[in-house]
């Protein structure tokens, strides 16, 4: 495990795999600490779609890329709908959704590039965000995959075309996947325990814990197995190992909000950029 946060100079902190080379990419997981975004999405709320003044969320975007060496303008970010699209992106799509959500890359959740300086974003409270950095052919990509998502595969999906695009070998690629809603808190209904059965017939025993007739699911580890049956190593995958449920302090979690009441809440975002090859 290498995750850990770190304070930057303007008063944010960024979640970081120290596994991911600093000469090869820019990345971070941002937290709730330090923005301008009022209760129910106090603070650093960074996406536009979920009901927050899009003044404050632009503030908090600047202020986030701003920490990561960038300008705002530079964001390429999707409309997630928990899906199984991947979309390449490049210099064409720089920008998109970066200030006006309706120009968000359509119904995507997972961007993937091999375009220096051209940073991907994408937003979570809960569900699981899963970076890819391919040393070798200098490519990135950035996964959502929330239960659906993770049980269509997108993360495995996402290997796959990276390989297709950019000839990432699996077996090389490093993988991180960040803070999110852990076993301990993630409690799921009747579907959900069926279609992970459907999905992951061999992996029932570690995915599923049945505790005090209630069942809860291992995200983190449904993503390792899909990762590792496309051939991800096991000691490239790094998980933080944070649930964002627990910590709800640091990180925007909406299973925490909707047990104290809230019906909305903010949303972390994971951000990823390649270094330009000097
Ligand atoms: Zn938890």
């Amino acid at each position: 495990m290498s995750y850990f946060l770190k304070r930057t100079e303007n008063n944010l902190w960024h979640g970081k795999f120290s596994t991911f080379p600093d000469d090869i990419v820019t990345h971070a997981v941002s937290t709730r600490q330090g923005g301008v975004s009022h209760a129910p999405f106090d603070g650093l709320n960074l996406a536009l779609h979920v009901g927050d003044k899009a003044e404050n969320v632009i503030a908090n975007r600047k202020k986030f890329a701003q920490s990561l060496g960038f300008d705002i303008a530079d964001i390429v970010t999707p409309n997630q709908v928990h899906g199984e699209k991947i979309f390449r992106v490049d210099e064409l799509y720089r920008g998109r959704g970066s200030t006006n959500y309706a120009d968000s890359i359509p119904e995507t959740d997972a961007l993937i590039t091999d375009t220096p300086e051209l940073p991907l974003m994408l937003c979570f409270a809960d569900c699981v965000p899963i970076f890819f950095v391919d040393v070798d052919n200098r490519a990135i990509g950035l996964a959502h995959g929330g239960w659906r998502g993770t049980f269509k595969k997108i993360a495995a999906k996402t290997l796959l075309k990276m390989s297709d695009e950019f000839g990432t070998r699996p077996e090389n690629c490093l993988i991180g996947i960040a803070p999110s809603i852990g076993a301990c808190c993630y409690e799921v209904g009747g579907e959900v325990v069926s279609k992970c059965k459907e999905i992951f017939p061999a992996n029932v025993d570690e995915l599923l814990t049945e505790r005090d007739g209630k069942i809860s699911l291992d995200l983190w580890r449904a993503n390792v197995v899909q990762l590792l049956e496309v051939g991800a190593l096991a000691e490239n995958i790094d998980v933080a190992g944070e649930c964002t449920c627990c910590n709800d302090g640091w990180y925007f979690s909406y299973r925490a909000a909707h047990q104290k009441n809230l019906d909305r809440t903010g949303r972390i975002a994971a951000f990823i950029a390649l270094k330009a090859d000097v």
